[in-house]
């Protein structure tokens, strides 16, 4: 098991196939021009498939493909049908916007996908076109029935709250996933990239949105899933119902975090906020031996003292106000959210 400076084991690997995105959404990746990576410059399935091979071997257990929106990179079925099958790794996933799905459902599915997670803010149609910029949310629900129907499960929606543009929704949303079988998991506004205008006052804490959904429905709490999910889950006491939320800003989880991220261009990244990752893509095309690469990540890991969503609820709660802004981050897109 690799351990990192605060003794955190590395267990999870998201990798970015994709900077490429067909949303624009406000909160995440709102311009429409943007330094894109070129094809060169992107990792191949191939060298994926080495590098999450690796990480297996040094003790990764559940892998997600995301990006950017992972279904715009061509031919991903052909990457799940290689990663499905590594021995050691326990639960294979993917977080998608949901446009492409309803196409890609079959496919991946038969490549041996287990299942998905759909990001999902709003079911209003012209909320969710201005939230996203370019998306339909019709295409969207498509692509979740059509995931429903080809047997990835569970399902969960992912939901970014922002105050006074979906704070609305949420009782909606918690109505539409009980109705239809999804979990959901609403998540904290977060100061992600450099790019979306984060303020602390546009965050709808934990809290508040608990607080919402209680005045309507009774909750138990079950916890994080293996003790290190980022979402505190909860049963509605009525049975129907698996709802979580993720509460990097006002309860932050560092302590537990034990995942790594690849980025499109094969850098190994220790914190969603880093300003930088370590290139992998660079050794394996330098002919680095698998036992060299497997060396450089154990040792990238062993000095991680990542911890920035804890010293920035430090920072609201000193006073000293908090700058989002402080560092140039990688964007959510390259490094994969
Ligand atoms: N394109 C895919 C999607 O939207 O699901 C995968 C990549 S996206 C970066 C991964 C997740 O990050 C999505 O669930 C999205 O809602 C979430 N996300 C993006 N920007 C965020 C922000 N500022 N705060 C919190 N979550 C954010
Ligand atoms: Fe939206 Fe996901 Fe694209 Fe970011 S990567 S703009 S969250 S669809
Ligand atoms: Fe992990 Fe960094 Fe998020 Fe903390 S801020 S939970 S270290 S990714």
């Amino acid at each position: 098991m690799q351990l990192d400076t605060y003794r955190r084991p590395l267990m999870d690997l998201r990798i970015s196939v994709t900077d490429r995105c067909n949303f624009r959404c406000t909160y995440c990746m709102p311009l429409d021009e943007y330094d894109w990576l070129g094809k060169k410059e992107i990792l191949t399935f191939e060298e994926i498939v080495r590098l999450a091979t690796l990480f297996v071997q040094l003790g990764v257990e559940k892998i997600r493909l995301t990006g950017g929106e992972p279904l715009v990179r061509k031919d991903l079925e052909k990457l799940v049908s290689q990663l499905s099958p590594l021995p050691g790794l326990k639960d294979l996933c993917l977080t998608t916007n949901g446009s492409l799905l309803a196409e890609k459902a079959p496919a991946l599915s038969a490549a041996g996908l287990r299942r998905v997670s759909v990001s999902l803010d709003t079911l209003n149609p012209e909320k969710f076109r201005a939230m996203t910029q370019r998306g339909n949310l019709n295409k969207v629900l498509e692509g979740l029935f059509a995931a429903k129907r080809y047997g990835l499960r569970p399902i969960k929606i992912n939901a970014v709250i922002e105050r006074g543009v979906n704070d609305d929704d949420i009782l909606d949303l918690v109505d539409f996933s009980r109705k239809n079988g999804f979990g959901i998991r609403f998540i904290e506004y977060m100061d992600v990239g450099n790019s979306n205008g984060w303020l602390s006052e546009k965050v709808v804490s934990k809290a508040e949105i608990l607080s919402r959904i209680t005045s309507h429905y009774g909750l138990r709490e079950t916890g994080r899933q293996g003790g290190s999910a980022p979402s505190v889950d909860y049963q509605v006491i009525d049975g129907a119902g698996d709802i979580g939320v993720i509460a990097s800003v006002t309860e932050p989880f560092c302590s537990s975090c034990t995942r790594a991220r690849l980025t499109a261009d094969g850098k190994l990244v220790t914190c969603l906020f880093s300003a930088r990752g370590h290139d992998l893509k660079a050794l394996i095309r330098n002919g680095a031996s698998d036992e060299e690469l497997r060396d450089v990540i154990s040792a990238v890991w062993r000095v991680r003292t990542d911890r920035y969503s804890d010293e920035r609820l430090e920072a609201m709660k000193s006073g000293r106000g908090y700058e989002a802004k402080a560092h140039k981050k990688i964007e959510m897109i390259t490094l994969g959210g």
